[in-house]
């Protein structure tokens, strides 16, 4: 037979380099790879014989094999799944088919131990052979089909493809242990890291060593147990075979459902985010399955998208085994587990928030995500709002709606916000100094996201929920600003001050107004009426979309402020006009700048600033 000569793609190339060369205190993990892709091969066998009963005609039941051979220095896991055909061989096990390879490289730190648990995470679990197999021989044959093949490869660049007529329905690694790698030619070594990593695969894992067969795992589908009867750690191995995880399950959902729909549900909540969670591309689903059948793990219905870092199964005996894609697009039974699921969820996430310290673990990793379903999830949002927490102005604690409504002083009417890019630049801002001197505390909100859920989520508990720079803000109620700061000019002096910005800004800005919002500062530019904060617009042009939206702002004056009294006596008595102008400029550029908004002309703003210097000192 000829035997073709392949090369692996550039980003396999890498990652075979990582795990051939490092040395590794998880070197297990291969066998965890190994036994999961048995397993998902004879789901996909079964799952297919549903619609095509003759591929599995002579096929006895299913089981993964595991052949120690001491003299061979050799490992053979044989499953009797679906196999693979050349094309599959070349594609499968030749290039990372997720989108996901350019990010990984990314990723790479050169820690071994946080490298390899990216391997996991990037589904390039295959290529872990390699940690342990200085050769590895795939033998495969796919059901259905008459001949196999033989892919052979050590892991440095190519791999090679020969026909097998000899080979039966299924695949057959074998692994060329490395010599320090002869731990998994022994039985005991094997029993004990199957029954660690792969107990509650659903499928019987058979141990054929010294003339004895022996089924080593328990296989049976650890949902279907009764809670009381699994320990801690099998849900947490579980956990880590179905997200390649290394960590524990931050929250571990378990419970069978009756009634309107019955489905038993086993769901996770990892420690951290996954680093695809922005990723648009990703598919982000539950596995479902059909009375211990597995379908399907990119079913996108079963969880919203707030809550797409859930992980985990679903099993339900409420739709046919052989049930098709478009009867799944198509069937209401979803939409009612998916409700169940997120009541559940919901309520969990409840309890789990009385431990505050614990709950803010989430909250950091997925609060951002979360928080989508405020205006995602209208039915849910009051629900969904009492479990978000956020910055404030009050200290350097997360604080939830609740707690900030039950600190509002009696007279404030509405909860504060003030959106921005990050909170050291937020609470510099000066539109907070008249909040501040208030005591009214504001929310300070810097994920992108938070510029949305405020347009749909409007009010807490009967409070509306106001950036602070709303034209409806009326802070005075709570402390007249008499009773804060220094009087203001007169409300001639006022009129030509604003009439001289106009003239000196004009398009600059769309209006000046006084403002009684600030304190120690002269000014403050804020977004018009109706428009988009400052922020959003700063967000939308790093995405691209700037003009179309450019926004009209509004600058403030503080009429109380020593800087501003001074220019408009000046602009009244009509002196000092170049210095006004200058004056104008510079406080407008200030403005800008606390927002985050570039200088409009940086060498020009600080000789005019220079100069006011040269005639203060
Ligand atoms: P993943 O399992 O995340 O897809 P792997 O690197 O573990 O990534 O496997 C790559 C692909 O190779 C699998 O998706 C599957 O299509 C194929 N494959 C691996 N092992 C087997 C097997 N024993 N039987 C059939 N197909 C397999
Ligand atoms: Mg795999």
């Amino acid at each position: 037979m000829t035997q073709e000569k392949h090369a692996f793609q550039a980003e396999v190339s890498q990652v075979l380099d990582i795990v051939v060369n490092a040395l590794y205190s998880h070197s297990e993990i291969f066998l965890r790879e190994l036994i999961s892709n048995a397993s998902d091969a004879c789901d996909k066998l079964r799952y297919a014989a549903l619609t095509h009963p003759d591929l599995m005609k002579e096929h006895g039941s299913f089981e993964i094999k595991l052949i120690p051979n001491k003299s061979e220095k050799t490992l053979s896991v044989i499953d009797n799944g679906i196999g693979m055909n050349k094309e599959e061989l070349i594609e499968d096990l030749g290039t990372i088919a997720k989108s996901g390879s350019a990010e990984f490289a990314k990723h790479l730190t050169g820690d071994a131990k946080k490298d390899l648990a990216l391997i996991g995470q990037f589904g390039v679990g295959f290529y872990s052979a390699f940690m342990v197999a200085d050769k590895v021989e795939v033998l495969t044959r796919k059901a259905g089909d008459k001949t196999g093949w033989l892919w052979c490869s050590s892991g440095k660049g190519e791999f090679t493809i020969e026909e097998e007529s000899k080979a039966v329905v299924g695949t057959k690694i074998t692994l060329h242990l490395k010599k320090d790698f002869m731990e998994y030619t022994d039985p005991m070594r094997l029993r004990y890291v199957i029954r660690q990593y792969s107990d509650h695969i659903s499928i019987p894992i058979i141990l054929d060593a010294d003339g004895k067969n022996e089924t080593i795992n328990s296989a049976s589908a650890l949902w279907t147990r009764p809670k009381s009867e699994i320990t801690e750690e099998q849900y947490r191995d579980f956990y880590r075979h179905l997200t390649h995880n290394f960590d524990e399950p931050w929250l571990t959902l378990h419970y069978t459902a009756e009634g309107v729909i019955e489905y038993r549900a086993l769901l996770f909540i990892p420690q951290k985010a996954p680093f695809d969670l922005f990723q648009p591309d990703k598919k982000h689903a539950l596995n479902l399955y059909v009375n211990r059948v597995f379908i399907s793990d990119e079913v996108t219905d079963l969880l919203p998208h707030y809550f797409r870092f859930v992980r985990g199964i679903i099993d339900t005996s409420e739709l046919p085994l052989n049930v098709s894609r478009e009867m799944l697009q198509h069937t209401p039974v979803l939409a009612k587990i998916k409700k169940g699921i997120v009541h559940r969820l919901l309520d969990e996430l409840k309890k789990k928030a009385t431990d505050k310290e614990n709950y803010e673990v989430f909250w950091r990793d997925f609060g951002i995500v979360f928080k989508e379903g405020l205006y995602e999830d209208q039915e849910n949002a009051k629900k969904i709002a009492d479990l978000c927490l956020f910055s404030s102005t009050k200290d350097d604690k997360l604080t939830s709606f609740a707690d900030y409504v039950a600190r509002m002083p009696k007279e404030q009417k509405n909860i504060y916000y003030l959106t921005g890019d990050d909170l050291a630049t937020l609470k510099n801002n000066p539109q907070l100094e008249g909040f501040t001197a208030r005591g009214i505390e504001v929310l300070l909100l810097t994920d992108p996201i938070d510029e949305f859920w405020p347009q749909m989520f409007t009010e807490y508990d009967g409070k509306k929920i106001r950036p602070i720079t709303h034209p409806d803000v009326d802070i005075d109620k709570v402390k007249a600003i008499e009773e804060i700061t220094g009087e203001s000019i007169e409300e001639n002096l006022q009129t030509v001050l604003i009439a001289k910005f106009k003239e000196v800004l004009g398009k600059e800005v769309n209006d000046i107004k006084i403002t009684n919002r600030l304190n120690k500062s002269p000014v403050a530019l804020v977004a018009g009426e109706g428009q988009m904060s400052i922020h959003l617009e700063r967000l939308m042009k790093q995405h691209g979309q700037a003009q179309a939206f450019a926004s009209n702002r509004t600058l403030e004056l503080n009429p109380r402020h020593p800087v501003i009294k001074k220019l408009a006596t000046a602009i009244f008595e009509k002196k000092e006009e170049a210095k006004v102008l200058d004056a104008i400029w510079v406080l407008y550029d200030q403005a800008r700048a606390i927002e985050g908004e570039p200088l409009r002309d940086p060498a020009g703003f600080i000789a005019k600033v220079n100069n006011f210097l040269e005639s203060g000192l």
